[in-house]
């Protein structure tokens, strides 16, 4: 049996949609009185529609994103029905328990999480300068990026897979045994925080190779790129960078925002946290997966706005 590879670190499926538009940021998050009840057409959950006309229409809540499912490589724009979200009445069973916290001054959702993972989540968040926290969503999961479901498959409780030779060795980061690892993120073309998440696998915070700072790090990044625009600002000056960066890149995805993406993860990761503990670097130093060209991109983005 070949044991199939692929990293999917930083896991992008059609829940990891990217988006090109700006929008502005309404962080007082009020849940509006919906008129539930007055429209009775029935959607499904991730129906697509050909217009936003269309598809608010059916009265369903509808988020357009663009996703790069395409089969030559390039993002599409998909206007879907979305029925999971803070305002379902049942989201606690679609998404788990929540749990509301404050990190500075801004409320955050967390669901499905334990108070280790919970933990850890709000130490990320809690290192974010105060414009690049505006720009993560509300809602955190422990979930499957994959499906957006909470269940994960029962090798979710795994730590060790049997290999060809019919030994057991410890999973690694990419291994495809029935469950992909990783995190998620949903993010319409207009911010929306009733839908739009943050997931991240379980596994993420047991298996030794995994760093869930990391991969929360590199989906809030995919946030930030949304919220400023880096990578279209920053791709005429940086082309064949960019492109150089994800020729080497093994996400599934090859957006330029990826490379913002792994950019803000590093810049964070090496700058409070070495080999896991908690510390604040004077210094951010390149290296072959954070070059300084990237680098330096986070940096002056952070400046321009500190
Ligand atoms: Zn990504």
């Amino acid at each position: 049996m070949k044991i199939i590879f692929t990293v999917l670190f930083g896991l992008l499926s059609m829940y990891d949609v990217f988006s090109q538009e700006l929008s502005t940021r309404r962080r007082a998050h009020e849940t509006t009185s919906s008129g539930a009840g007055e429209v009775s057409t029935p959607y499904h959950d991730a129906q697509g529609f050909e217009s936003m006309d269309d598809c608010q229409a059916t009265g369903c809540p509808c988020c357009i994103f663009m996703h790069g499912a395409s089969s030559d490589g390039s993002a599409a724009a998909l206007t879907v029905c979305q029925t999971d979200g803070l305002e379902s009445e049942d989201v606690e069973d679609i998404w788990g328990i929540s749990e509301t916290v404050t990190i500075a001054g801004l409320s955050f959702n967390i669901f499905n999480a334990n108070t280790a993972q919970s933990a850890i989540i709000q130490e990320v968040l809690s290192v974010l300068p105060p414009f690049y926290l505006e720009a993560v969503p509300q809602n955190i999961r422990i979930g499957d990026p994959l499906h957006g479901t909470i269940q994960t498959s029962p090798t979710a409780s795994m730590h060790t897979v049997t290999d060809h030779s019919g030994h057991s060795r410890e999973i690694l980061k990419g291994d495809q045994y029935e469950e992909t690892i990783g995190g998620g993120s949903r993010r319409c073309s207009q911010i929306n925080d009733a839908y739009e998440y943050i997931i991240l696998h379980p596994l993420t915070f047991t298996i030794a190779s995994e760093n869930p700072r990391m991969t929360l790090l590199h989906e809030i990044g995919h946030f930030v790129d949304r919220e400023f625009a880096i990578s279209d600002h920053q791709i005429r000056a940086h082309r064949s960078e960019f492109r150089g960066y994800l020729t080497s890149y093994r996400g599934d995805s090859r957006g330029n925002d990826e490379v913002i993406a792994q950019g803000i993860m590093y810049y964070f990761l090496q700058k409070y946290w070495l080999r896991g503990v908690r510390r604040t670097a004077t210094r951010i130093l390149p290296s072959p997966r954070f070059p300084a060209w990237l680098r330096d991109i986070i940096q002056a983005d952070i400046d321009s706005r500190s």
